[in-house]
């Protein structure tokens, strides 16, 4: 098959759906879509209501923007602020209403400080070329499947002598939140339905470790509703064969080997973070990537890094009491991380549709359209 539409023909995808309903039989899985476009496409097309009670869909940390932590947010808006007043921050659309504690990209914008959203980090550039005056930052965010385009930017930046932008670098890895999720004895997930976007640049056979170590299957799957079926009929195939291996369903687009090219330029720019914060999950180890030395120029966090720790140190003053305490105890106590890990429903949240909507978030898991609060907002039952 090549086109779209038979991936969406209905017969197929009844005939699947049966096909595994017969296999689970009375069986029980718990299976992780890890990609926030896989939550949305099942809720989307209501892949959901065909499956048997059996499969227990656990949607996974792969959505950027909501693994983000809100106190990373605070520091990209810190920067927008400079006291200077020359620096426009850059951000892709669905950070726009991303909450921080102390408010979303959007709010800052209205408050008077200049954010704009851009479509690509070349957009980011392209601003700092039309602004010498002014201090461009993007602050970019994404897993492997973004990083080559802020890096070859980053690269282009230097190659051009672009002194005024850099990067606020918020780029993370999918291997390690896989194994946080698989070190978690609360999770007990039997196994993956892998990311495919990520899969084009680390390649299919870029989750074996986590069949190897883990004895788990992955399915690297793509994103039609066929593809989602077809992915779990192998992934419980292979649990009933009490097998653990790597499958690519998403051939028609996914590799078994990594993309070199976009490989060598994320070693040339990026390098490994000791440890990142990822909300819901808390610190990862080699989690997510930075510039390195050579590129520092570029690096947000070491042109503003005196801005940055003043802000960190205010922060925590702002927050030991009254209203800004409160304000973030209320977004500490959300259930998001319960249900980033799948250990709730979104619906089993008390905020959601209530307080917790896409126009009023209160969760990041509610703003991006791969967030699993807001696909089962717009698309899923709500009881
Ligand atoms: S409904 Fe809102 S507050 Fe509740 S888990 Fe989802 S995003 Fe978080």
């Amino acid at each position: 098959m090549k086109f779209v539409d038979e991936f969406r023909d209905p017969e197929l995808i009844k005939k699947t759906a049966e096909e595994i309903k017969s296999l689970v039989g009375d069986d029980h899985y718990r299976i992780m879509e890890v990609c926030g476009g896989h939550t949305h496409a099942i809720y989307r097309f209501g892949l959901e209501q065909l499956l048997p009670e059996g499969i227990e869909l656990i949607h996974g940390p792969g959505c950027p923007v909501c693994i983000l932590p809100m106190d990373r947010v605070d520091e990209g808006l810190a920067i927008a602020a400079a006291p200077e007043g020359d620096v426009i921050l850059t951000v892709y659309g669905d950070m726009m209403r991303v909450p921080g504690y102390e408010g979303s990209p959007l709010e800052m914008k209205a408050k008077g400080l200049d954010i704009r959203m851009v479509y690509s980090p070349l957009d980011a550039l392209k601003i700092a070329q039309s602004n010498l005056n002014k201090s461009v930052v993007f602050f970019a965010i994404g897993f492997e499947t973004t990083a080559p385009a802020t890096a070859l930017t980053v690269m282009k930046a230097k190659e051009m002598g672009v002194e005024n932008f850099s990067v606020f670098v918020n780029h993370v890895t999918v291997i390690p939140p896989m194994r946080a999720v698989l070190d978690d004895p609360e999770m007990a997930i039997d196994g993956f339905v892998g990311p495919g976007h990520v899969a084009t640049v680390i390649g299919a056979g870029g989750y074996e470790e986590i069949a190897r170590d883990y004895k788990k299957p992955v399915i690297v799957s793509g994103f039609e509703p066929l593809d989602i079926l077809q992915s779990l009929l192998l992934l419980i195939k292979q649990l009933k064969a009490g097998e653990a291996r790597v499958e690519n369903q998403y051939e028609r687009v996914v590799p078994w080997e990594a993309n070199p090219v976009a490989e060598k330029v994320l070693s040339t720019v990026f390098e490994l973070r000791k440890e990142f914060e990822w909300r819901g999950l808390g610190s990862i180890a080699a989690s997510a990537v930075r510039l390195t030395e050579e590129y520092s120029d570029f690096d947000a966090e070491v042109k503003y890094a005196d801005l940055l720790e003043r802000h960190r140190i205010e922060r925590e003053e702002r927050f030991s009491e009254g209203a800004a305490c409160q304000s973030r105890k209320r977004h500490d106590d959300a259930p998001c991380g319960q249900v980033l890990k799948g250990l709730m429903k979104p619906h089993q949240c008390a905020l959601f549709g209530k307080e917790c909507t896409p126009e009023r978030p209160v969760g990041a898991l509610m703003v991006s359209s791969e967030g699993s609060c807001a696909a089962y907002f717009n698309y899923a039952k709500r009881s």
